[in-house]
């Protein structure tokens, strides 16, 4: 591993000063800024912050921005001061090599998908703080996703829409109510440029629709070896109101939504005609995207002259699918009339009556009744459909099993891919440092197998306790600083944001929740009985402190409740220094607070959580997950490497299975994380704790890895789709 390489020497340091002229090296700088593969490199990352430590924090950790406020001649006074010459060298170095490297993961087991990759759709990517085009879980998995076929080497295409002014930024009230703020993002900040097509031009898209044509420029972004196409309606030639369609994420009404699909799926595969790209394999990722199997059964009909029916199964044949949704009213759904306007012309060309057309999206073809739902059309027009964990594929089976009512429900073909997370972008840079001193060589290129884990039971528990310590006080001083903040924002008194600067302890058992406030994820489960969460908290000689955090989504008020009645918790002077707040939930929050917490608890209603990821990244850096077993929980929990909340059973009633959970929530709390935590040997080490956290990372870091999950999607899904050898046939 390139890690470990020793530093360059001083000679080719003297040599690079000659060399280098400041203009040089700030081109050098912007070349690192321009390729997303500095955001899981923490050397690189160092590196920028080194340069204006305070406005990097302010610009959003967004070097691009920080480079804008450098002359060439600023910055190489500043590498001067630093002695930086050496640093942004070898980075330099480090990405050349890395994009020219043909030893890869994929150049050994996906070659076919050489000359014709996979084309991976999705609504939205995850990929830093600092690209604002997600909202949440399935944009960060995406990003993951896309991170992960780079470093493996798989040829991967991403495709998705340039949202400009992103999800909403999140402040709450003096009355702890959220508030939404747009905020416009700097186009020449974002590290995109125009993709050029065939014909040497900028790639435009024209869409035809019953009333007007919808226009899309595509830009380009570089992550790693991957390049991620983002269509954006903010062109001439569009109407005021459609300049601004591809704004905000999951904003605006039905025909919004449906307009912004068309530009992803229909959008994005005619982009990839005029790139000269013919992919071997449609990854969508979710339903949003399925109009794309449309058009390229258009394509077909036109270039090839094959009829409607064997281009369906054509395309059907190169067309993978994943669903994420384990409740029916999660599904996007469009009444006749938003279709006929918005895929008529299309629907002309393919010579298809509007009740064939219907008929895709329907469970039943001929039911005037239904309306055309996305993830109906993409189960139909696709070979292979998966869910996001086993239990997940349990639960798509049965709720799509009316689809094919001449199939028992095992045989419902809906399989899983358990989902997981980019190990470079979670893992904080100490804990690699603590991995790197004590695995095998190459340990990090092969971190999707169990075998390069195996060192974590070599390692030596002070040291493991010790860097987990480091880290929980940077999460501490994290939440000071933010807290503080939000306070003087809101307009409190200097008293109350300079008891923000002192708040928790970091010998306090702490335990995180950050997620989406939706109702069924119950973020108040610990709040079901007061007097057993002021026992809990403050218990005199075995404590405990909670850290909560996520948006509601601007439309759900019961959402929104929530989040009110927890950050409330502050008036109450039980809880004021023992339960706090964090606004606004990013991908730069959710990486503190699952690098430094000790517990990551999760308390969904069962089974509605169809995988979940944060609690993988609290894995990797040494978090214990405390959890009802739903999602990945379900099919991780071993006994010996976290807790488990309940016993995996459902009630019918929600209000029952709310109570037995709370039950079981306090139960485990009380009679098992916090003695096991306080639980301390003559070193003041909490041994039990310490071996748990070697469990954990030992059977799940490698599992529920990005790595491991796109080797699964290679094998079993890309290359059987894209006609090369088909490995497995767990799928279907
Ligand atoms: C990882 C992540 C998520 C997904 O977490 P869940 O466990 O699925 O709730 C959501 N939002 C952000 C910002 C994340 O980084």
């Amino acid at each position: 591993m390139s890690h470990t390489e020793a530093a360059p020497s001083q000679a080719s340091h003297k040599l690079s000063l000659s060399e280098l002229s400041p203009q040089t090296l700030y081109d050098k700088c912007v070349a690192l800024a321009r390729n997303l593969w500095w955001t899981w490199h923490p050397e690189v990352i160092n590196l920028f912050r080194d340069l204006d430590p305070i406005r990097w924090r302010q610009l959003d950790h967004n070097p691009i921005a920080l480079l804008s406020e450098f002359t060439p001649e600023r910055l190489e006074m500043r590498a001067a001061e630093l002695v930086l010459y050496s640093r942004i060298n070898y980075a330099y170095r480090r990405l050349k090599e890395y994009m020219a490297n043909t030893h890869t993961w994929g150049r050994t087991h996906a070659g076919v998908l050489g000359g014709k990759p996979v084309a991976y759709f999705s609504a939205e990517f995850g990929i830093h703080e600092s690209v604002p085009i997600y909202s949440g879980g399935l944009g960060v998995l995406s990003g993951d996703h896309i991170k992960s076929a780079s470093g493996l080497g798989v040829p991967l295409i991403a495709i998705g829409l340039f949202y400009d002014q992103g999800y909403f930024k999140q402040h709450l009230d003096l009355d702890a109510y959220q508030r939404e703020e747009y905020l416009d993002t700097k186009v020449e900040n974002v590290p995109m440029e125009p993709a050029i097509g065939t014909d040497g031009k900028q790639v435009n898209v024209t869409i035809e629709t019953r009333t007007g044509e919808l226009h899309a420029k595509v830009w380009l972004m570089h992550v790693g070896r991957v390049k991620l196409y983002l269509l954006d309606c903010d062109v001439e030639g569009n109407s005021p109101e459609d300049r601004e369609l591809t704004s905000r994420l999951y904003g605006g009404d039905h025909r919004t939504r449906i307009r912004q699909e068309l530009v992803l799926g229909v959008g994005g595969v005619k982009a990839l005609a005029a790139l000269g790209i013919s992919p071997g394999c449609y990854h969508l990722n979710e339903g949003h995207s399925a109009f794309a199997t449309l058009e390229a059964i258009r394509e077909r009909m036109s270039n090839d002259g094959m009829s409607f029916d064997s281009a369906l199964r054509d395309v059907a044949q190169h067309t993978v699918f994943t669903t994420h949704t384990p409740v029916p009213a999660g599904h996007d759904r469009f009444d006749g009339g938003l279709i006929e306007e918005h895929l008529g012309p299309l629907r002309d060309e393919l010579k298809i009556s509007y009740e064939q057309l219907m008929g895709l999206g329907r469970v039943e073809p001929h039911n005037e009744g239904e309306s055309f739902c996305m993830t109906v059309i993409a189960l139909k027009l696709s070979r292979r459909a998966n869910a996001v964990s086993c239990l997940h594929g349990y639960v798509s089976r049965r709720m799509w099993a009316h689809l094919w009512p001449w199939r028992v429900e095992e045989e419902i073909p809906i399989g899983h891919i358990t989902n997981g997370v980019h190990v470079p972008s979670w893992l904080a840079w100490q804990m690699l440092q603590l991995y790197e001193r004590n695995f095998p060589a190459g340990w990090l290129q092969r971190m999707g197998e169990h075998e390069a884990w195996k060192g974590i039971h070599q390692v030596d528990p002070g040291e493991l306790w010790e860097v987990h310590y480091a880290l929980k006080n940077l999460l501490l001083a994290f939440v000071r600083r933010r807290v503080s903040r939000q306070c003087r924002r809101r307009g409190e008194s200097d008293a109350v944001v300079e008891a923000a600067r002192n708040l928790f302890d970091p010998n306090i058992l702490t335990i995180g929740f950050a997620r989406r406030f939706a109702t069924y994820k119950r973020a108040d489960l610990f709040m079901s009985d007061m007097e057993r969460l002021n026992a809990l908290v403050n218990d005199e000689d075995r404590p405990v402190q909670i850290v909560v955090a996520g948006k509601a989504h601007p439309a759900d008020e019961p959402g929104k409740q929530l989040i009110k009645k927890i950050a409330n918790l502050r008036h109450d002077e039980r809880f004021a220094n023992r339960v706090v707040y964090l606004e606004d939930y990013d991908i730069n929050v959710c990486r503190h607070l699952i690098q430094g917490v000790d517990v990551w608890l999760n308390n969904p209603r069962r089974p509605l959580e169809a995988s979940g990821t944060s609690g993988q990244k609290a894995v990797l850096n040494g978090g214990l997950n405390c959890s009802v077993l739903d999602g990945w929980w379900a099919e991780a929990y071993d006994g010996s490497n976290g807790f488990a909340i309940g016993t995996g059973t459902t009630h019918v009633s929600d209000q029952i299975t709310d109570e037995r959970d709370a039950e079981s929530l306090f139960q485990v709390l009380e009679k098992q994380v916090v003695p096991l935590f306080y639980e301390r040997d003559v070193d003041g080490l909490p041994r039990g704790w310490i071996q748990m956290m070697m469990n954990s990372i030992g059977s799940l870091a490698w599992r529920f890895s990005a790595h491991r999950m796109v080797m699964d999607y290679t094998k079993s899904a890309y290359l059987p789709a894209a006609g090369g050898v088909s490995c497995d046939m767990s799928l279907r």
